[in-house]
């Protein structure tokens, strides 16, 4: 246990993150302005070297690792003290085309109306960065850092942390934490923060369907099978008639929710389902489902879902023809404690017993889910945290909708997570027009102050049951 910072302390930090705000915005649009896009290995490389160097002038030991085939994970560990926080970062971003879409270009980051614009300027630039400023403020204003805190900050989340185990791997006590940050943070439209202990995981993979040496004249239709027929005849049996997915198998796995869990979901704001059915112009949802159920479906139920499919001629003008291939991707989103492996083996033995062990299944993404319960310590800490800086309570979730690569860092060791930040319900992440606001970056700097001290403080930091 480490004497806690007073609140004269924490108004001394609070000075220097206001005073630090405007050379720390132009840090930020020096590394916003690497177009660290997936598949550009040249700015990956640029990104993390940036990276590197800043976590180095930061004080901090580095070491980049690398495996073949991925950009390197950049690990950098500041700070003393028994306990040890490990922050999930990435240096690579989502692609900005459709350029057009952008008011001002997305590697040509602009500062106006008190935003800073561009790709990667939530997401996760502008989130890591505040991590790390607010780290060199605390010993600047208060004293020396009360927690270890070690960045992991890879150039392959937006598309899948496929290496990050084998990464991690490496150097197998990066894993070894008493508590996690994911990503990012978040806060709603009024400044309320919103807190939660992980994510779903996911399964993408894509199906084949062969049925032709090479494409026919469509008069043979009559006697040689359409694989574009044979795939839809496939995925007619993967949905029931309401939608819902009827893939035996689907839910293996998967640990029942506890009564926090469940109190969380019964306490949401159930006029958000009122937003989702007005935005996207649906009167009712699949089923009928609504309320407390439909909240628990959304957050609880393994989805299925069709991403897209592709066969034969698909060009304005006619074309008799007869496909020899056809193919879908598919993604199904999973929840603690499903194996992306086992819900592959449940799509293949529906196929087989449905007859249709010709079609093939290529797997392109699986990642386990890992989630915190939402009555832990260190969900509870940097909800409290986030409250004291954005002056009003803080709402706590189940799960966040999408993906973060927690499962690789912490399911081992079991290892408690939690959201901490300040990116905006408007901030466009993977959007056009990505933008962060100058003052949620000093907000997300003056909560990392705040949790480091306080995680240094409690008496003891419990694995997840
Ligand atoms: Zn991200």
């Amino acid at each position: 246990m480490t004497a806690s910072a007073d609140s004269a302390a924490f108004a001394a930090f609070d000075a220097l993150v206001a005073s630090r705000l405007a050379e720390w915005t132009a840090e930020l649009v020096e590394y916003l302005a690497i177009p660290s896009e997936g598949g550009d290995d040249a700015s990956l490389r640029a990104a993390a070297d940036w990276t590197a160097a800043r976590l180095r002038r930061a004080g901090a030991t580095v070491d980049v690792v690398e495996v073949p085939g991925a950009p390197p994970l950049v690990v950098g560990e500041l700070g003393d003290g028994p306990r040890v926080i490990n922050a999930v970062q990435h240096y690579d971003v989502q692609p900005a085309a459709p350029l057009e879409l952008w008011t001002t270009p997305p590697y040509q980051p602009d500062v106006r109306d008190g935003r800073v614009w561009a790709r990667g300027a939530t997401d996760n630039k502008g989130e890591f960065l505040p991590r790390l400023w607010a780290l060199e403020a605390y010993r600047d204003a208060i004293g020396p850092l009360p927690c270890r805190v070690r960045f992991l900050v890879e150039g392959q989340e937006e598309t899948g942390s496929g290496a990050l185990d084998a990464l991690l791997d490496l150097r197998p006590h990066w894993r070894v934490a008493d508590a996690a940050l994911i990503e990012g943070g978040g806060l709603d439209l009024a400044g309320r923060p919103g807190v939660v202990g992980g994510g779903k995981g996911i399964v993408v993979f894509e199906l084949l369907c062969h049925t032709l040496a090479h494409d026919a004249h469509s008069s043979l239709s009559v006697v040689l099978p359409n694989a574009g027929h044979r795939l839809i005849a496939a995925l007619a049996t993967f949905w029931d008639a309401e939608g819902r997915p009827a893939i035996h198998g689907l839910d293996a796995g998967k640990r029942p929710p506890t009564p926090a869990q469940l109190a969380v979901i019964a306490g949401m704001d159930m006029a958000e389902l009122d937003d989702i059915r007005a935005d996207w112009d649906v009167p009712v949802f699949l089923g009928g489902l609504d309320g407390a159920a439909a909240q628990e479906a959304l957050t609880f139920e393994t989805t299925l879902n069709l991403q897209g499919l592709w066969a034969g001629h698909t060009e304005t003008t006619p074309k008799t023809v007869t496909p020899a291939e056809a193919h879908a991707r598919l993604d199904i989103r999973i929840v603690p404690d499903q194996d992306p492996d086992e819900i592959l083996a449940a799509v293949r033995r529906h196929l087989d017993t449905r007859g249709f062990a010709d079609i093939t299944i290529i797997p392109r993404e699986g990642e386990r889910a890992w989630w915190t319960p939402p009555d832990h310590i260190v969900v509870t800490t940097a909800a409290a945290v986030s409250a004291d800086v954005a002056g009003m309570t803080a709402s706590i979730g189940v799960s966040m909708a999408g993906t973060v690569p927690m499962w690789q860092v912490c399911g081992r060791d079991r290892v408690p997570a939690t959201t901490l930040g300040a990116g905006r319900a408007d901030c466009r992440a993977h959007a056009p027009d990505e933008n962060i606001r100058i003052d949620d970056l000093a907000a997300a700097a003056r909560m990392m102050g705040r949790f480091v001290d306080a995680l240094a403080r409690l008496p003891e930091v419990p694995r997840v049951p």
